[in-house]
């Protein structure tokens, strides 16, 4: 088992995008021009390659594989090497942002593409802020720029004033709109044009006079960027010495690496231009996945920390970030190696269960095939098939070696719908298809009602539990009836409060025995549950301890206020008693979960709701209307902006008011205006809410 890459000649990385920015357009070109110069290499260029495209175009290429390998040759001279690109797969619809985040967690650079009209959107703002909180490097790239009313100028402007002003121009276009033909480089300083069969052949000329000027100053502006970011070279600039082409890349990686600088390119993926120099741009400015520090962890069993650098002979660690059902292979299971390389054939230990798993196939996935591989290396990705039990987020590693990486934090489903098999028929089909939808899915959940026993399934957001039935009907062939949507209400306290709880019976028989003391007190919102023994003097002996950790955790789940899971709770217990006979395990909970709600209702428990935030684009002339009606659903408009003839309007709504929205919204605008909406906080509900809610009635 041999290495084929070098690690210095692999990139991971991801497209992002606001839906509708071009994404899908610019990856397929990127997986068309990757696939042609493989293959160059393999057969004669001319009617080979026409003939391998149109090949290529009936078939069409598939790109729904969670991560994808292609192959790119940098367009420099002095650098003939060839490289691997890995592609991660990033949804594009805003409920699934989750998807987003987990991809951002395991690839090393991103592509941010941009609709060259729209310039920011609110999903790209998103994405941006979750990039940021991963420290990921990137790139953008300016799409559209062929169409009407595109301006490199204006959403240059608009990355610098919603994101961050750090993005540089390394290209200017060549012509807007219907005018545009190609781009400039402004390193090279030379026009780039693309020529043939869906563009495929760059053409370098010199750039056009009337843009010259234009050129120069652009090329000034972006040396004195980099120049800043290195004391070297600002040195040489400020004396007015020459500054080379080598130089201004080497900092410029340095400085994209560092989230200093994000270089910014432009094209039109529909059009076939730009996507070329795109490629280079990935080689030149996202890292490889030697250049990361070493990926942190903790051991499993001491829980002290551990650091796994991204080296063959390191001991393996790697991270399941998907499971997906094949319907040719069945579970595949995709993983990204942090350190040490994997034989096919080998066991690896998944940390989350204990549980040694075979690694029987690896597989790599490329746009229209899969391929074989005996082994996989540090910084690699590949796909295993067969892996019974190891779900998105888990650790995979050398069973002498065992690590837990940090796992990717997923949000908790905001809301959740009744599905009822149609038939008895169905009922075990249903259990098994829901089971494999939430190990491919960690936002996704499932649990039956213990009071009516009804299976109730729970996502981020109406569109995200529409895909899963429709997926359910599709895949597993499962008919289901579907309940109304509810709002997953969760619940917390207001201030600090103690209280007792006793659950003491002495009368015949074996006794029971319980007595706690509890404080609780509250949480900052998304922080979670929290417990802690303060106990001296074995007034609570310490083998009844996870007993009442245990009860508290029950009447958490259950709710105090109105059967709502209750949250952000720091939970102490700190005095007790017990009976040396008549306590055991079972007295303990009791008492604990007797004790919190006591405590609980003493703290003030409330009601929190979901927010989200809303975006929604109209047409000028329906914007009082939008407005209003986003008002009586107790929105926050918190800005509005001119897109031309367009109004963009940003607001919060809180998720039990957004029901059935899109149609309202169509009817509102004739069609015309539409809307994205993403989780974004739990907030207490207001006083004649939480009553409504209470009695059932939202
Ligand atoms: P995604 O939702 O981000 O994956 O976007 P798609 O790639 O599906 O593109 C959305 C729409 O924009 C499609 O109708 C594309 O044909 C169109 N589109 C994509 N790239 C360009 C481009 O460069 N110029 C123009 N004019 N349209 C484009």
């Amino acid at each position: 088992m041999t290495r084929d890459y070098p690690i210095n000649k692999t990139r991971n990385i991801g497209l992002v995008a606001h839906i509708d920015a071009g994404k899908t357009t610019v990856t397929e070109r990127i997986l068309f021009y990757t696939g042609i110069s493989h293959k160059i290499g393999e057969v004669h260029e001319g009617e080979a390659i026409m003939d391998w495209m149109s090949q290529e175009q009936e078939r069409g290429i598939t790109i729904t594989s969670a991560a994808t390998t292609c192959f790119w040759e940098l367009s420099q001279k002095e650098d003939a090497d060839t490289y691997r690109i890995n592609i991660i797969d990033t949804p594009g619809h805003i409920d699934f942002t989750v998807e987003v985040q987990r991809s951002l967690r395991v690839l090393d650079g991103a592509v941010i593409v941009f609709d060259g009209v729209a310039g920011v959107e609110s999903q790209s703002e998103t994405v941006w802020r979750q990039a940021d909180r991963y420290g990921v490097p990137r790139i953008c790239f300016i799409n559209k720029m062929d169409k009407m009313g595109a301006s490199i100028e204006k959403t240059l402007q608009s990355i610098h004033d919603r994101l961050t002003s750090d993005a540089v121009l390394l290209q200017i276009p060549i012509g807007e709109g219907e005018d545009f033909e190609g781009a400039i480089d402004l390193l090279e300083m030379e026009a780039l044009y693309f020529e043939g069969e869906r563009g495929h052949k760059v053409k370098k000329e010199e750039i056009p006079e009337e843009l010259k000027g234009k050129a120069k100053q652009k090329r000034e502006d972006l040396i004195e960027t980099v120049a800043g970011e290195d004391d070297k070279l600002l040195e040489k600039y400020v004396e007015g010495k020459e500054i080379s082409n080598d130089e201004i890349r080497r900092v410029l990686r340095e400085a994209t690496l560092d989230n200093r600088l994000i270089p910014v390119f432009c094209g039109s993926a529909l059009q076939n231009k730009g996507i070329q120099p795109l490629l280079d741009a990935v080689i030149n400015y996202l890292p490889n996945p030697g250049e990361l520090p070493p990926v942190e962890g903790v051991h499993p069993k001491t829980e002290e920390e551990e650091k796994r650098e991204a080296k063959d002979d390191a001991p393996f660690a790697a991270l399941a970030f998907k499971v997906a059902t094949d319907p040719y292979v069945g579970t595949l299971t995709y993983f990204r190696v942090y350190s040490g390389s994997l034989e096919k054939g080998s066991y690896v230990l998944n940390t989350r269960t204990g549980e040694k798993e075979r690694i029987g196939r690896l597989l790599r996935m490329h746009s229209n095939n899969r391929e074989e591989v005996d082994g996989i290396f540090a910084g690699g990705i590949a796909a295993t098939v067969g892996l019974s039990d190891t779900k998105t987020g888990d650790t995979l590693c050398a069973q002498d070696h065992p690590i837990v990486l940090e796992d990717i934090t997923f949000p908790e489903p905001v809301i959740s719908v009744r599905v009822e098999p149609e038939t008895k028929a169905d009922e075990e089909k249903l259990s098994n298809a829901l089971n494999k939808l939430g190990d491919e899915d960690p936002t996704f959940k499932v649990r039956r009602d213990s009071d009516t026993g009804e299976t109730i399934i729970s996502g981020m957001g109406e569109l995200h539990l529409e895909v899963i039935t429709d997926r359910l009907k599709r895949e597993f062939d499962v008919k289901v009836d579907i309940g109304q949507p509810q709002v997953a209400y969760k619940e917390s306290i207001t201030h600090e409060a103690e209280a007792q709880g006793e659950y003491v019976k002495q009368s015949g028989g074996r006794g029971q025995y319980g007595d706690v003391w509890l404080r609780v007190e509250p949480k900052e919102r998304g922080e979670g549950f929290e417990f802690v023994d303060k106990i001296t003097g074995g007034v609570i002996p310490k083998e009844f301890i996870p007993a009442v950790e245990k009860g508290v955790k029950e009447a958490l789940d259950k709710g105090i206020v109105a059967g709502y899971k209750m949250v952000d709770v720091k939970a102490t217990v700190f005095d007790g008693s017990h009976h040396d006979v008549d306590s055991s395990e079972v007295a303990f909970k009791i008492a604990a979960s007797m004790a919190l709600q006591n405590a609980a209702k003493r703290a003030e428990s409330f009601i929190l709701e979901p927010i989200m935030k809303v975006e929604v684009v109209i047409p000028d002339k329906f914007f009082g209307d939008v407005i209003s009606d986003l008002s009586s659903r107790r929105g926050k408009v918190e800005e509005t902006e001119d897109r031309d003839d367009l109004k963009v309007i940003h607001s919060k709504v809180p998720l039990s008011e957004m029901f059935g929205y899109a149609t309202t919204l169509r009817s509102l605008t004739k069609g015309r205006g539409t809307f994205t909406m993403e989780f974004e906080t739990y907030k207490r509900a207001p006083k004649n809410i939480a009553e409504e809610i209470k009695e059932g009635k939202k």
